[in-house]
């Protein structure tokens, strides 16, 4: 759907009773607000306004919306995204629209997530004619409640087991139809490497749609979870001593309608935009992570042995590497960036990880070596003659990297940059002052 007419035409076809019109806060948490449809003239007038007007609504309790002079809102409907919500009832359908968060006067909102990536891919496109596209992999649990009420992993098979073993197959089937329902090309679905852990792929697209895709894909894997008795999680490393849950990004840059990675004649078949974008990924990746793996968990994940990355270096199939070159090449050539864990806010962490990759494109500093050795083997001495570094060991190092980062701060903008250091500094400084487990087990017999 892309005009009004054909929205009005979907809707009445659905006989669909809600629109939910669905926005993201500086978390990536979606939220909503459900529009009635009426019946009549004046129902279908009202309709025809609100999908092409947006709706009005009040922001100054979202998440990183505050500080707002006046939180009259506005939220612009993008109709490419009107979907039927397969999980409600058939009977008074749900309907759900991604908006864009405005002003009421149409001018995009600052703080809004959304317009914060498309802003960043409008200056990419005036610049440099250039497109940028993201393929994630996201990882999640599906855990069950036990008798004392814990939630454990809801099966115990592992890496692309099958069933008997693998219980999860049915729900991972649940989940897959209702992700093609809501218009996602899945690709793969397999079990993942832990007890309960699953991964679901679906086609890369341009960043907007796949941050799009991201957000309904959380939503439906909660959802169809939750509906089951059971309940998915998208915490990075909900189980100490076994592997956690990552989004790694393949993505690529094309410039003039081209692809712009790959080059037959070039060391490793890798262009020099290639190199360079990686080079820019490597420089800030300290920075990117507070963006990509925003939460204090996010960093109990990226430590070696768990397949996760710990070092900043690349390769072309070191998986111990934050950027891995995956074999295809052509027009398939991409850069996996395997930091991200999907507790992140999709459109901020494509916004900056296209900030960084543009950085190195600009300063056409090219790219160190790649490591192909396993990092994880290394000591840090052999690390340090090697020039590889480490992730920042938590949310708060990696704050304080991005305090200083001023083109991750020019990418998110003054007012989400803002907002986002400090609703973080808060979270860490919650976590900081609380009393773990770990230490009780550790320290009460002193
Ligand atoms: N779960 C791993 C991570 O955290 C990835 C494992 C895999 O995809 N084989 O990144
Ligand atoms: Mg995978
Ligand atoms: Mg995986
Ligand atoms: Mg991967």
């Amino acid at each position: 759907m892309c005009n009004v007419e054909q929205a009005v035409e979907y809707i009445k076809k659905k006989n669909v009773k809600f629109i939910r019109f669905q926005f993201v806060d500086i978390h990536g948490t979606p939220k909503n607000i459900a529009f009635p449809v009426k019946e009549g003239n004046s129902g279908d007038e009202e309709l025809y306004d609100v999908l092409s007007k947006g709706l009005y609504f009040d922001g100054s309790s979202i998440d990183g919306f505050v500080s707002i002079e006046g939180s009259d809102m506005m939220l612009k409907p993008d109709l490419s995204t009107l979907f039927v919500l397969p999980w409600r009832s058939a009977e008074k359908p749900a309907a759900r629209i991604i908006c864009d968060v405005c002003y009421p006067n149409g001018k995009p909102f600052e703080g809004d997530p959304r317009g914060c990536l498309k802003k960043m891919l409008d200056k990419f496109d005036e610049q440099l004619n250039g497109q940028y596209f993201v393929g994630p992999e996201p990882e999640f649990f599906v855990l069950k409640q036990d008798a004392c009420g814990s939630w454990v992993p809801a099966d115990n098979a592992g890496y692309f087991d099958l069933e008997p073993v693998d219980t999860g197959c049915d729900i991972r089937k649940k989940i897959v139809c209702a992700l093609e329902d809501l218009g996602l090309h899945v690709e793969a679905s397999h079990h993942e490497v832990a007890a309960g852990q699953h991964e679901v792929d679906f086609r890369f697209a341009d960043a907007v749609k796949t941050a799009d895709n991201v957000i309904t894909f959380k939503t439906a894997i909660k959802t169809i979870a939750s509906q089951n008795g059971l309940m998915a999680t998208f915490m990075p490393k909900p189980f100490f001593g076994v592997n956690g849950s990552g989004m790694h990004c393949h993505q690529s840059i094309w410039l003039n309608n081209e692809p712009s990675f790959y080059d037959e004649n070039a060391k490793y078949q890798l262009s020099g935009i290639c190199m360079d974008y990686i080079g820019g990924i490597l420089e800030h990746a300290k920075s990117i992570v507070a963006v990509t793996n925003p939460t204090v968990n996010s960093y109990k994940r990226m430590v070696p042995g768990y397949e996760a990355p710990a070092n900043i270096a690349w390769a072309n199939s070191n998986r111990s590497a934050i950027i891995r070159v995956p074999a295809p090449r052509g027009k398939g050539t991409r850069i996996e960036f395997r930091a991200p864990d999907p507790s992140c806010n999709p459109y901020l962490a494509f916004t900056v990880m296209l900030a960084a990759g543009l950085d190195g494109v600009k300063k056409k500093g090219g790219a160190p070596e790649p490591v192909e050795k396993n990092i994880f083997k290394m000591t840090e001495a052999q690390k340090k003659a090697e020039g590889i570094e480490s992730v920042p060991a938590s949310l708060k190092a990696a704050l304080e990297e991005l305090e200083t980062n001023t083109i991750l701060k020019d990418a998110l903008g003054k007012h989400i940059y803002e907002s986002f250091l400090e609703i973080k500094t808060a979270e860490w400084d919650s976590f900081r002052t609380a009393v773990t487990d770990w230490e009780t087990a550790n320290y009460l017999r002193l």
